[in-house]
């Protein structure tokens, strides 16, 4: 379409829990300069201007056409002035002066590289910068650096974990998960979540949801899944953090990011045999295998549309939900719960949909949260 004739009809939300974003993006030249802005004031611990440029870009993904003036944005909310600024850089000379700034930048080239590591954090990338340290032939090279087990898995499997994986790869994921659940107790309830259930084409690891229909049973899964890799010969990597979960103490859980459901960060070994049309590997590369991140979470049966609605993101749409329940509607909404602070009152909810309700909202489907 012409930019004349693509003025919204209907005011965007600020919420992109009440906007539409498939993965069809139609502004990528300046969402990718914003991710570069947000990413850049993260490093320096500004989440004001950080949480500023991930909203505005999250407002043009929703957009189901170009922008190609300015005068298109005018209607739309969250775009402040440096987001503008910006905008009109691109637009004009089709890159931004301030990003290319930031990239060609030595600290924000050096948290980027060090943060690429599967175990290191934006602390421990800056604890490394602080020291002199540019490179990964610098760090493998300095003794006074103790890596962690997950550090020493990320810089060994490097390669493979920076590497997309492939829709097809996570289908083969699927059969290798479901079969190691269902050797445990058949009738286990096996979903996938995160980027592949929004309809990504890639993403950085597979999401998974277990549990079993018999509430308390899930508690069993995970250690047996786990070992029934390891018989496999196919669990790389694993760390498993137990169960914190305590429904007496919800909804007072509302101020940590992590949920307390039972889950595992998994490094996997996965065959070429097994992937339809082959591995998403370098050409050239005849390893017959790679290394691919899963994470496996697995709630109580009864917690298990927040969980799934918790974990299939994207992190900006479950930002805004958030954000939505607390402002709009007193409530209070995580991956474990909804909490009522009118009634003061849990809201049940089986499905997602019961969730959407509850909050007043128009059901948004998986690919359509891709904010
Ligand atoms: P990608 O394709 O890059 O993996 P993604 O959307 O699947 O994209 P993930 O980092 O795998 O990104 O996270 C998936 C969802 O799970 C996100 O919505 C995120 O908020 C949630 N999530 C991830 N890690 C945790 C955690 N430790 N505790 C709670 N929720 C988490
Ligand atoms: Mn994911
Ligand atoms: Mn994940």
């Amino acid at each position: 379409r012409t930019c004349s004739t693509s003025t919204p009809v209907t005011t965007v939300s600020q919420y992109a829990c009440q906007r539409r974003t498939t993965t069809e993006n139609h502004n990528k030249i300046f969402t990718d300069a914003f991710e570069v802005l947000a990413e850049s004031y993260e490093f320096s611990e500004m989440e004001g201007p950080c949480l500023a440029f991930r909203r505005a870009a999250s407002v043009l993904k929703s957009l189901p056409w170009a922008v190609r003036s300015l005068g298109a944005t005018l209607d739309l909310p969250c775009l402040g002035e440096h987001t503008k600024a910006v905008m009109e850089e691109v637009l004009q000379c089709g890159r931004s002066f301030e990003v290319e700034k930031i990239l060609s930048d030595e600290r924000y080239r050096t948290l980027k590289l060090f943060t690429s590591v599967f175990g290191v954090g934006p602390k421990t990338a800056e604890k490394w910068y602080r020291r002199g340290l540019r490179s990964f032939t610098d760090i493998l090279a300095d003794r006074s650096i103790h890596l962690n087990q997950m550090q020493q898995t990320g810089f060994l499997h490097y390669g493979d974990i920076t590497r997309a994986v492939s829709k097809a790869e996570a289908r083969s994921l699927r059969n290798i998960i479901d079969e190691a659940v269902r050797a445990i107790t058949p009738a286990a309830i096996v979903a996938l979540t995160g980027g592949f259930r929004r309809g990504k084409e890639f993403g950085h690891d597979v999401d998974f949801i277990v549990t079993t229909p018999e509430l308390g049973k899930e508690k069993i899964l995970l250690p047996n899944i786990i070992n029934g890799l390891k018989k496999q010969g196919i669990l790389l990597f694993c760390d498993y953090q137990a169960s914190t979960f305590d429904m007496a103490k919800l909804p007072s859980y509302r101020f940590e990011a992590m949920d307390h459901f039972a889950k595992c960060f998994l490094i996997l070994r996965l065959e070429a045999s097994q992937v339809e049309g082959g591995l998403h590997i370098a050409e050239g590369d005849s390893r017959g295998w790679r290394a691919v991140r899963v994470d496996l979470v697995s709630p109580p049966v009864d917690r298990y549309a927040f969980a799934l609605l918790g974990w299939t993101g994207s992190r900006q749409f479950e930002r805004d939900l958030r954000r939505f329940a607390r402002v709009k509607q007193r409530m209070i909404l995580d991956n474990h719960c909804l909490y009522d602070k009118t009634k003061k009152e849990f809201l049940a909810a089986t499905t997602e949909k019961d969730i959407f309700a509850h909050l007043g909202l128009e059901y948004i489907e998986p690919w359509q949260r891709n904010a």
